[in-house]
């Protein structure tokens, strides 16, 4: 049995050590060593109820929240898998040499926006960092063992495919361009979309979405795409967006806009229960909806001059270090300017709670695949999904995977990446497209100019991409309600009767189809 895990991030690594623990090779292919990947850049905090705070938290409220967060557009049965395997996951990273902050009753946790409870485990500012350096050192054991054969520096191509049945990967070695064919089983895990969006997200760019346009290219049905989060507190840098951590609020930051001249902290007086905690889609809106008041000013700040030094210091360090490194500003010491930026996609590949893909024998876990998150994620979530989806996928191949005859493979590889000229183009209309609130009429503008940008494609790799931005598009056309992160100016309402469900995108013919499927509905 070959099983074959593209990106080795969390979800990566995750499901590589989920193979490994029970005596069975994988090999780890990825475009940069673990180390680069967006996993590391982490900041705020994993999820779990460990009910360390005196609180009297539970399973079911996790459960609840992550819900309510996502509007209701995750799959219940998965969520509940997520939230009840969460506290394990946690003590395992714990007993992996993890150092999380403690109190008398054990970890201490944070509160983060949409929970009703201080539910946030952390590492100073750098959770991402040191849960990646405890699973990289883990694997490494493994690797010593020949279970883990790795491949950093590969880039994905595109599946081998025959039958409708994924029976492998076509990789590149980015250092020599040598051309590699591995046969069996595959589990993509290959982050977010951010390449759509390049140098405007506050993730990496060298997730450039290539993968999932590689596979949606080939058949594999991609779902959510709309659900874009914008994360309310970001700065713009060279070259990227810069994110203050939800930590920033859940430590006591305070969101304000000046009106008529004074300070007005609108989410306090508007959502007294939760007030700058609420969930992102909702922070976001009201950021959109106060800076056009006629008597607000247009700029909102975050005011973190009421923490504590010691929290400073032990909690934030280095998103104070962040502010005063790229902003020259001392954010102890005078609030910060911030606007919402793009930050994560809740939408991917779709996978079933196993995370099996439309496609027989291919398999897709962390952000590039649509579960868990619904049309929100909530703050801690997503490394606990990276995580906890990478287990889930490793234990269905383990069960399931199958060698399939690999077809006679032709002999020349398309192997040209998108010009930078290309990307900035798809950057440009997206962006102009999928604002915080969007409407129809600028969608379908998106449209006509992906379908011309299209026309001038010079490679394959183009031509996916093209594709894979006009899915996005189409699908934010299709979903005509509000709901989570998608917000409609035309249809303001959310529209349970019609569009609770997944939206499903598919190219057939080299033309998007969008449909709507219930959720959890079997994949086809
Ligand atoms: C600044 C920032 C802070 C965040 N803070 C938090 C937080 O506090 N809590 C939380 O829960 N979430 C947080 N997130 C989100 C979270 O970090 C990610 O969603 C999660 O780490 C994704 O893990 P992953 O394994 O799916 O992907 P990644 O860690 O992005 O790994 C993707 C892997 O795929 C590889 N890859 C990509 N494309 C290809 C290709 N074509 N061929 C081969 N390999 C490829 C990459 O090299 C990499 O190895 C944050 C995100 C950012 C940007």
């Amino acid at each position: 049995m070959s099983i074959n895990i593209i990106g080795a991030g969390l979800a990566g690594l995750s499901a590589a050590l989920t193979l490994a623990e029970q005596g069975i090779k994988s090999n780890l292919i990825s475009a940069q060593q673990s180390e680069r990947a967006q996993s590391v850049m982490a900041e705020g905090g994993i999820n779990a109820c460990l009910n360390t705070m005196g609180e009297s938290d539970k399973i079911e409220y996790h459960y609840e929240d992550t819900m309510r967060g996502g509007v209701f557009l995750s799959d219940p049965n998965s969520v509940k898998g997520l939230c009840e395997a969460a506290p394990s996951i946690v003590k395992k990273f714990e007993r992996l040499g993890v150092p999380f902050e403690y109190n008398r009753n054990g970890i201490i946790q944070r509160n983060f926006g949409g929970q009703k409870k201080k539910r946030t485990a952390y590492v100073k500012s750098s959770t991402g960092k040191m849960l990646m350096t405890a699973l990289i050192d883990e694997v490494r054991k493994y690797e010593a063992q020949g279970l883990v054969t790795r491949y950093a520096n590969h880039r994905f191509l595109r599946l081998i495919i025959n039958d409708n049945r994924c029976c492998g990967a076509v990789v590149q070695n980015i250092y020599t361009n040598e051309i590699l064919t591995f046969g069996g089983s595959v589990i993509l895990a290959t982050g977010g979309l951010n390449g759509l969006f390049d140098g405007m997200t506050t993730g990496t760019t060298q997730n450039t979405s290539d993968a999932a346009a590689a596979v949606f290219a080939q058949g594999v049905e991609l779902a959510n795409l709309e659900m874009i989060q914008y994360h309310p507190t970001t700065i713009q840098i060279q070259g990227k967006r810069l994110l203050i951590s939800e930590a920033a609020r859940g430590e006591g930051g305070r969101l304000f806009i000046k009106r008529n001249g004074k300070p007005w902290y609108f989410m306090e007086e508007k959502y007294p229960e939760l007030k700058n905690l609420m969930p992102r889609d909702v922070v976001s809106a009201e950021m959109v909806t106060v800076t056009a008041l006629p008597e607000c000013d247009k700029q909102v700040y975050l005011d973190m001059t009421g923490i504590e030094k010691t929290v400073w210091k032990t909690r934030l360090s280095d998103l104070r270090e962040q502010c005063v490194h790229y902003l020259s500003l001392d954010p102890a010491k005078e609030p910060i300017p911030v606007s919402p930026g793009i930050h994560y996609f809740m939408g991917g590949i779709r996978v079933d709670a196993e995370h099996r893909t439309s496609m027989e024998n291919l398999y897709a876990s962390g952000e590039c695949a649509c579960q868990y998150h619904g049309a929100n994620r909530l703050g801690g979530n997503s490394l606990l999904g990276a995580v906890y989806g990478g287990q889930v996928a490793a234990q269905t191949v383990m069960t399931e995977a199958k060698e399939y005859d690999k077809k006679a493979e032709k002999a020349e590889e398309s192997t040209a990446e998108a010009s930078p000229a290309f990307v900035r183009e798809i950057r440009e209309i997206l962006y102009r497209a999928l604002p915080i609130v969007r409407d129809e009429s600028n969608m379908n503008n998106a449209l006509s100019e992906l379908n011309a940008l299209r026309n001038t494609a010079e490679n394959q790799t183009e031509i996916n991409r093209a594709n894979l931005a006009l899915a996005v598009v189409q699908s934010a056309i299709g979903r005509r309600e509000s709901r989570g992160a998608h917000k409609r100016a035309d249809y303001p309402e959310r529209d349970d009767n019609k569009f609770k469900k997944q939206t499903v995108a598919r190219l057939k013919n080299g033309k998007v189809e969008i449909s709507f499927k219930e959720i959890g509905e079997a994949l086809s």
